[in-house]
């Protein structure tokens, strides 16, 4: 059996925290709750949750300058909750190291489906696995034979095409910011080149989407980056 998982939530607004605190339990997961960044570290330290659920908004500290002192204390999935649709604030978040964001006022059950997708990623990592075959839709993702089939016939992509599809293939269900599919694909110097992963996330639409213009399968997050979706089991 495994441990129920423990989600930590921070948030200063008592009315949020509670209605987070109810749903998290409904759900099945362990609560503990903070309202103020100092108790959120210091909880970080006692209850080692699995998950944290972090507000921007804080009346002690910016939400942002906690990211990186969670990330040093913690492997917890870190997904911020904002109340400010602002994509810049969103992509400082994921570059300062959070695994992904919600919008407030969120959606609880895509709140839970990413808690979800982040508990079995995480359980993936502690039982060794390697995650290199990836499914999503019709497409199948081979990363160590390097092959992607769609409708189980092999699909030609260049090889930045390749790069990025493995990258988004690699966080599946998970936000990644232009800058740092960037990043990776093309290198530190090209970060801000965001017309060149246009083109490429163009290609790999046509040749992977059933709509290219309905994307279904890599879907923009406005002004932030891309996440490949796969399709939600049970
Ligand atoms: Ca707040």
């Amino acid at each position: 059996m495994p441990q129920t998982a423990k989600i930590l939530i921070v948030e200063d607004d008592a009315h949020i925290r509670r209605l987070l605190h109810a749903t998290m339990q409904r759900a099945g997961y362990d609560v503990v709750e903070a309202a103020a960044a100092r108790q959120a570290l210091s909880l970080l330290d006692i209850e080692r949750p699995d998950v944290v659920l972090l507000d921007l908004g804080l009346p002690d500290r910016d939400g942002l300058e906690l990211i990186e002192p969670i990330r040093l204390r913690s492997a917890a999935t870190l997904i911020v909750v904002t109340a400010r649709d602002e994509s810049a604030e969103k992509v400082a978040a994921l570059d300062l190291g959070a695994d992904d964001y919600v919008t407030k006022p969120f959606d609880t059950e895509e709140l839970l489906a990413r808690i979800r997708t982040a508990l079995r990623h995480q359980r993936a990592i502690a039982a060794g696995e390697l995650v290199t075959v990836v499914e999503a839709g019709d497409v199948h993702i081979d990363m160590d034979r390097r092959r992607v089939t769609r409708d189980g016939s092999e699909v030609h992509l260049t090889p930045k095409e390749y790069g990025v599809l493995v990258e988004l293939a690699k966080r599946p269900d998970r936000v990644l910011s232009h800058a740092q599919l960037l990043r990776t694909v093309w290198g530190p110097a090209h970060v801000e080149r965001v017309e060149y992963l246009r083109i490429v996330v163009r290609g790999l639409r046509q040749k992977l989407e059933k709509d290219p213009a309905r994307p279904r399968l890599i879907v923009n997050e406005l002004a932030v980056g891309y996440r490949l979706l796969l399709r939600e089991a049970g």
